[in-house]
């Protein structure tokens, strides 16, 4: 049986070195293990979320028609 979390979101803590599950305040959010602020990606991953939009945009530029097979 699996468990669900309420909050099954998680970000990355420096501190702790892995995503955690973390406490909202208004401005930061919080670790809830270590307290101290988390965002939403590490560098290797936010490097590799950018990247990903941007192949999203160059790959809408160029490819507009749909190619039918008929
Ligand atoms: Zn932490």
């Amino acid at each position: 049986m699996e468990i669900i979390d309420y909050y099954n979101e998680k970000k990355w803590c420096d501190k702790c070195g892995t995503y955690v599950r973390f406490l909202m305040s208004v401005d930061y959010s919080f670790c809830v293990n270590c307290g101290s602020r988390v965002r939403l990606f590490n560098e290797k991953d936010l490097k590799a979320f950018h990247r990903g939009l941007q192949q999203e945009k160059e790959a809408g530029k160029g490819k507009r028609r749909k190619t039918k097979a008929s």
